[in-house]
């Protein structure tokens, strides 16, 4: 058999050994508790977006009433050194108190809408701590499977990674087409991409082939492909 024949076959090998070895990693206990714990972190995420969101539209609200406040604060300190001025006429006087009394009218309202508004604060600030509180353990726990997934699996990521470490050296003796060709049947067949030759009987699926054709194939070159279930086929020459 030539060394690319015998490459593609390891590969196969490898690449099924890989397949297994991933299949374990995810059927460890920790990889679906990790996929529940990020998908909660994902939702809190989203939670605490809105949260969040929410918060900053009353912080502006509280913002703007807090700047009129001010204002009309002004306005009243404003009007009542007016009066206390000399010379005012008595009508002025009336006026500026009518300005004053219209200045406190303002300020109650602003008043009566800032109260709700800063409980709303409260409460918008409570929910993102409590979020927050629930992401720090949820990170803590996603901490602590990770290490428990480390040391249970260490063999095993072991194992993969010389698979893979054999598998770039593999490749360097494996032909770009022909690499194109086993990548395309391996998803096509589920990892079972070539078969081998076994006297006149494909050893994957087994059909037997005609004497005139099983000729064919045996004069032709050694990587070809199956002319049944159209995987790679590995022909040796007898
Ligand atoms: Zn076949």
């Amino acid at each position: 058999m030539n060394e690319e024949a015998a490459a593609l076959l390891r590969l196969q090998e490898i690449d099924l050994s890989l397949m297994r070895a991933e299949a374990q990693l995810k059927a460890m206990p920790q990889a679906s508790k990790l996929v529940t714990v990020a998908q909660a972190k994902k939702k809190l995420a989203s939670e605490l977006k809105r949260i969040v969101g929410m918060r900053k539209d009353i912080e502006i609200d509280i913002d703007d009433l807090q700047q009129q406040h001010a204002r009309y604060e002004q306005d009243r300190a404003d009007a009542k050194a007016s009066i206390e001025e000399s010379g005012k006429s008595y009508k002025e006087v009336q006026a500026l108190d009518t300005r004053l009394s219209n200045i406190a009218k303002q300020l109650e309202k602003v008043e009566f809408k800032l109260g709700p508004l800063l409980d709303k604060l409260d409460q918008a600030r409570g929910a993102e701590a409590k979020l927050n509180a629930i992401g720090a353990k949820l990170d803590e726990e996603e901490g602590s499977l990770r290490d428990s997934f480390a040391a249970d699996t260490t063999q095993i990521r072991a194992e993969i990674k010389s698979l893979q470490e054999e598998r770039a050296d593999t490749l360097e003796d494996i032909t770009e087409g022909v690499l194109a060709d086993y990548s395309a049947a391996s998803k096509r067949f589920s990892g079972l991409a070539v078969e081998r030759m076994k006297g006149n009987v494909p050893s994957t699926c087994r059909v037997k082939l005609q004497e005139d054709a099983y000729r064919v194939l045996v004069r032709g070159p050694e990587i070809t492909t199956c002319p049944y279930c159209h995987r790679m086929l590995v022909v040796e020459e007898l």
